[in-house]
């Protein structure tokens, strides 16, 4: 069914964040880049945020941080200093980053504030070693024209982009590595105007078309997460964070409406059946008398290791938690991820989806026994050490009343496929204070006729000149526009000789093919796919080997084009080589030519090209058998 978002009242406002390829980070000297060989420093940190510092810090974070969370930070030398393992102040606000936000806001028309005052948003996940992040505004109030439309900005800054997270936790130890920690991120905030999944998308690549213009945006996967706040009336205000594709930002939306639908339609039926939400009780019963002889893998392990099993009964919750909010989502689900993250356990298990996983009727009956459950309830249980049981259930009986009244604020996180879980609360205002050890940086009137001499070309003069210089299509301009590679296209264009059509063809739909294959195409640099169209103007390989080069690179890092040539065997053929090819099929097939005359020539390139793929020019081919053929008859 077609979902009618003008009607629903759907409001988006969305949140880019791109990392910007200055020289240098954005509070010291370091080098942007990330690392991949064994770390060369390790150091250990509970993070202690001083009380004053705490103000209204997220709960979830508190929660994280009172259950004595320690973090293993992982550095090497060449991707960061004293500065980033918080052993020395931070330098002055890199002058590159800011110039390239004031250049994105003059673009957007958003007027520059006169002074940056750097501040400190508290975070105590040990994404950052400090235990907040550095934030900045820069530019207020811009707009950019989306088709018919205005699409107020509200801001546009710098943050510093965080360390990030290795493996998965050990015990009560996460790994981080601080090599991203610093890399400036520019941010670029909507207002809530836009109304639909479409826009949301057109929207965003507009945004990131002016970013891109700047010349100084970096790419591939990780670099752009764009947090999304998507809310209905009735709804709530989901901040959805970290979706790392443009492309996925209208399933998002689309999914998260659904979403809200649905938790709404589940709260209208919950108050038929007269659910309140005092009738779901914090009481919780030891169920694993009921699983004593099961064959529960999961089960077993915890009663063998001296755990329980918790059970919580929600009244008149039956069917709901099987209940689907959108096509990879369920009510349980929800519960299933709450109590995950505030009780650590595995996950839960309730009676919407039983009998399953090695658990019996037979003890799904001894279970509803032991929790005075009717036909009408939902039991929910979980097997782990006492207090994690219990803090998964309090989790679970929260997110049970929630349902009974409301979609609750969240912050959810974005999967790859668009869908998103659950991260936590949504945090109160006011997390910010300011960050003392940097001096506020002036904007001067000089320094802003600067940049607007020498501004870049805007978007839609560059999509005209795409398509007037290069006689592109609207839609292949428009897509190298989009892509990371317009840049790329055009010296490949003037300095191959190969026509702009198929480059761009190949920058473009070969690549997403390419993509979708699991082809990690980020690994072949800029210079490799310069190299290969040369070689392929220059005859040495013909346009038909293309992908098979790009695809032996992606897998062979720090290999040359070369060695990708020699070995695949892709060595163009010589012309001497190719007439022998031609005569042995002429050869083995004289029946066919007798039979069939000229006409036998369809079936005969068949056959060479067999051979010859990739090693040799068709057209060449072509003519070549072609005289062959005449000469023979
Ligand atoms: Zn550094």
């Amino acid at each position: 069914m077609e979902t009618d978002y003008e009607k629903i009242g759907l409001k988006v406002g969305l949140e880019i964040h791109q990392q910007l390829g200055t020289a240098a980070k954005l509070f010291c000297n370091c080098t942007p880049g990330l690392f991949k060989e064994e770390p060369e420093i390790i150091f250990l940190r509970r993070l202690r945020p001083t009380q004053s510092e705490l103000g209204q810090v997220d709960p979830a974070a508190y929660f994280e941080f009172q259950k004595g969370v320690k973090i293993l930070y992982e550095a090497n030398r060449a991707t960061s200093c004293l500065v980033e393992m918080d052993e020395e102040p931070p330098h002055r606000l890199n002058r590159e980053a800011v110039e390239t936000v004031l250049m994105v806001a003059i673009m957007m028309n958003a007027k520059p504030i006169d002074e940056i005052h750097v501040m400190r948003k508290t975070v105590i996940d040990g994404s950052n070693t400090t235990g907040f992040q550095r934030t900045c505004v820069i530019a207020l109030n811009g707009e950019i024209k989306v088709g018919e439309k205005t699409v107020p900005i509200q801001h546009a800054g710098l943050e510093e982009d965080a360390a990030r997270k290795i493996g998965e936790e050990e015990g009560n130890v996460t790994h981080y590595r601080i090599d991203r920690l610093g890399i400036p991120l520019i941010e670029v905030a909507t207002a809530p105007v836009i109304k639909s999944p479409e826009e949301a998308e057109v929207v965003a690549f507009a945004i990131g078309r002016i970013l891109r213009a700047t010349g100084k945006v970096m790419r591939g996967l990780g670099t752009i997460r764009q947090d999304i706040n998507i809310s209905i009336p009735k709804g709530a205000l989901t901040e959805i964070k970290g979706v790392q594709q443009l492309e996925l930002v209208p399933q998002v939306v689309e999914y998260e409406v659904q979403r809200q639908l649905n938790l709404l339609k589940i709260v209208e039926e919950l108050k038929k059946l007269e659910v309140r939400r005092d009738d779901i009780k914090e009481e919780f019963f030891d169920a694993s008398d009921a699983f004593k002889h099961t064959k529960c893998k999961v089960i077993r392990k915890a009663l063998d290791r001296n755990e329980q099993v918790l059970g919580v009964k929600l009244p008149k919750f039956n069917g709901f938690l099987k209940r689907e909010l959108n096509p990879r989502l369920r009510l349980g689900t929800e519960m299933s991820d709450r109590a995950k993250f505030w009780g650590r356990v595995g996950g839960i298990f309730h009676t919407d989806e039983m009998p399953a996983y090695g658990i019996t009727a037979e003890e799904i009956d001894e279970l509803k026994k032991a929790a005075k459950a009717g036909e009408l309830d939902a039991v929910v249980f979980v097997a782990d050490i006492s207090d994690n049981c219990k803090d998964a259930l309090t989790a679970v009986v929260e997110r049970a009343r929630e349902a009974t009244k409301h979609v609750p604020e969240e912050t959810r996180v974005a999967n790859p496929d668009g869908t998103t879980r659950y991260m936590r609360p949504r945090p109160g205002a006011a997390r910010m204070y300011p960050e003392t050890d940097i001096p506020p940086t002036q904007i001067t009137e000089y320094q802003l006729r600067q940049i607007r001499s020498r501004l870049p070309e805007f978007p839609e003069q560059k999509l005209q000149r795409l398509t007037k210089q290069y006689k592109l299509n609207q839609k292949l301009a428009k897509q190298i526009l989009d892509s990371e590679y317009a840049e790329l296209f055009e010296t490949i264009v003037k300095e191959s000789k190969i026509s702009p059509t198929t480059v761009a063809a190949f920058m473009t739909e070969t690549l997403k093919a390419l993509k979708r294959d699991g082809v990690q195409v980020e690994k072949v640099t800029e210079n490799q796919i310069l190299e290969i169209f040369i070689k392929t103007g220059s005859g040495e390989v013909t346009k038909e080997a293309i992908p098979d080069i790009f695809i032996w690179l992606s897998h062979h890092e720090g290999k040359s084009v070369q060695e990708a040539i020699s070995n695949i065997g892709l060595k163009m053929l010589t012309e001497e080589e190719l007439e022998s090819i031609i005569n042995s099929a002429i050869e083995h097939n004289k029946n066919l030519i007798d039979e069939r005359g000229p006409n036998a020539f369809g079936a005969l390139i068949g056959i060479v090209m067999k051979e010859t793929r990739g090693k040799a020019d068709a057209a060449l081919v072509a003519e070549l058998l072609k005289r062959k053929l005449e000469q023979t008859m």
